[in-house]
């Protein structure tokens, strides 16, 4: 077991959080005059006067419920970068502490390092991106306090090997975060059930991909209870705001319908891929477990111009580690796929 409370920032160890107005008075009903909200309301669209549920009750119960797990070891964040964010603030002395990462791989875990003033030590995963876990264990020193594993990865899209993972956290002191924003699209089970077993493992997920509500902002980390309470005493008051909070919650009525649209992506993933490898400038399409395909070309950065000019945004990632001359192709509808393709022959027959 990891002792979290040595982990700890000592400023946030001694915090005492802000209270607020709700936090004496738990009921529905009552006439409130305690948060200073204006009483009349505003507009007829709707009520929006009054301040919305801090700690987001009825919504961390119903996801609890639905993911079988405590609802105490659920945090909900203005997206998953919320929750990125929240960790160095919790785990990492500015200008003192460190984080690794392994490349390529998702840009959030180092703009908000260097946002806190965390530094960053990088150990790029494999040519065929996969963790390095001797080099892995090997850069792991005392300043170190967070890894940072994204699997199903981006932009590779696979998902990390298994057994590097426990290793990890087995062998490591600190926190060992697991960003699971694709899990949806991928084979494997997740891995919020084996937080029991490891009680330095935080596990992140989001509303913005496989369920469609990237707009609405809301995104969950899933960890052991004093984690948990931690995020709690240092996010924003009032971070998911109540629009969110009652949207995600209708969501959570259309399960069966998520599942659908999911093998719809996934089976158009696949039908890409094939279409994508008939193309004599595609030289590898990688194995994907998510929504997108990362995609190996001759000439990326005259693919990527010609099919801006045609309004088709993809995103160029050569610039990244064993990612040379690589697109990133995020899964359409089949109007959008078909669009991609069509614009990609129109490519092949000037080249
Ligand atoms: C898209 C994405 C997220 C989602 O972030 P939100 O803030 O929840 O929208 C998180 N991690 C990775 C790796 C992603 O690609």
């Amino acid at each position: 077991m990891v002792n979290i409370d040595k982990l700890l920032r000592s400023n946030i160890k001694k915090l005492s959080p802000y209270s607020t107005a709700r936090d004496e008075y738990d009921g529905d009903i009552g006439v409130f005059l305690d948060a200073n909200e204006n009483s009349f309301g505003s507009i007829p669209e709707g009520n929006y006067n009054r301040y919305p549920d801090p700690h987001q009750t009825v919504l961390k119960k119903r996801i609890a419920e639905i993911k079988k797990i405590n609802r105490n070891k659920i945090f909900i964040g203005n997206g998953s970068d919320e929750a990125i964010d929240l960790l160095y603030r919790a785990f990492c002395e500015p200008g003192k502490d460190s984080a690794i990462i392994m490349p390529p791989t998702y840009g959030m875990y180092k703009v908000a390092a260097e946002i806190n003033n965390v530094k960053i030590k990088e150990v790029p995963l494999t040519q065929s991106f996969d963790i390095d876990v001797d080099n892995l264990i090997a850069t792991i020193d005392s300043s170190v306090k967070l890894i940072f594993i994204c699997s199903p990865n981006n932009p590779s899209g696979n998902l990390l090997n298994r057994d590097a993972i426990i290793k990890t956290l087995s062998f490591f002191n600190g926190i060992v975060v697991i960003d699971e924003a694709y899990i949806d699209f991928a084979k494997s089970k997740s891995w919020i059930y084996s937080q029991e077993k490891f009680n330095n493992l935080v596990v992140l997920q989001t509303f913005s991909k496989a369920w469609g509500l990237a707009n609405i902002r809301a995104g969950l980390a899933i960890a052991d209870e004093k984690i948990i309470s931690i995020f709690n005493k240092i996010k924003y008051p009032y971070n998911i705001n109540g629009l969110t909070q009652q949207l995600v919650l209708t969501a959570l009525n259309y399960t069966e319908k998520k599942e659908k649209v999911v093998n719809k992506i996934i089976s158009e993933r696949e039908k890409l891929r094939k279409e994508l490898l008939r193309f004599n400038f595609v030289k590898h399409v990688f194995y994907s477990d998510a929504n997108f395909l990362l995609v190996s070309v001759k000439e990326a950065n005259n693919v990527y111009d010609f099919l801006l000019q045609n309004k088709i945004i993809v995103r160029n990632r050569s610039n990244m580690i064993n990612c040379n001359e690589c697109l990133r192709f995020t899964v359409g509808t089949e109007e959008e796929n078909k669009r991609l393709i069509e614009t990609l022959s129109k490519y092949e027959k000037i080249k």
